[in-house]
């Protein structure tokens, strides 16, 4: 079911049960501002998330509200991740869904880092 992006952030969501440890993830990832983890349905053989730590919605709630210093680790993270994954010379997709139409989930800021086969096309026609 998408979600609301409009709506306050939900600190019930299930990546913010992830932050606080309730619940368990192969997280491969982890600096002040940012965690990144395994996806637990994978869509391609490497599929991680990465996600600030902060308490933010979605992509535009983060490009809004989040600090110089947030923003900076979340961009430089989410590029090391590839990197140390050796993604970069096979190749790899980001994406990040907001809001209804994107069919977003998850009321908390996430990067999809797709990798491991030719990923065909961007969208389905
Ligand atoms: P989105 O549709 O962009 O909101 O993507 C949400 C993603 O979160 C999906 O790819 C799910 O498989 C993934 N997901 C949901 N719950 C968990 C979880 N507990 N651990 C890891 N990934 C999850």
């Amino acid at each position: 079911m998408p979600i609301d992006v409009t709506q306050p952030y939900d600190d019930g969501n299930v990546f913010a049960k992830i932050l606080r440890g309730e619940i368990p993830a192969k997280r491969v990832y982890e600096d002040d501002h940012v965690l990144a983890f395994n996806d637990i349905n994978p869509l391609s053989p490497t599929h991680i998330l990465v996600i600030p730590k902060g308490a933010y919605v979605s992509w535009d709630d983060f490009s809004e509200r989040g600090s110089e210093a947030e923003i900076s680790a979340f961009v430089r993270a989410t590029g090391k991740i590839a990197r140390e994954a050796g993604l970069v010379e096979p190749g790899y997709r980001l994406l990040a869904n907001v809001g209804g139409d994107s069919g977003q989930e998850v009321p908390h800021l996430h990067v999809h880092i797709f990798a491991g086969r030719p990923l065909g096309p961007m969208l389905a026609r």
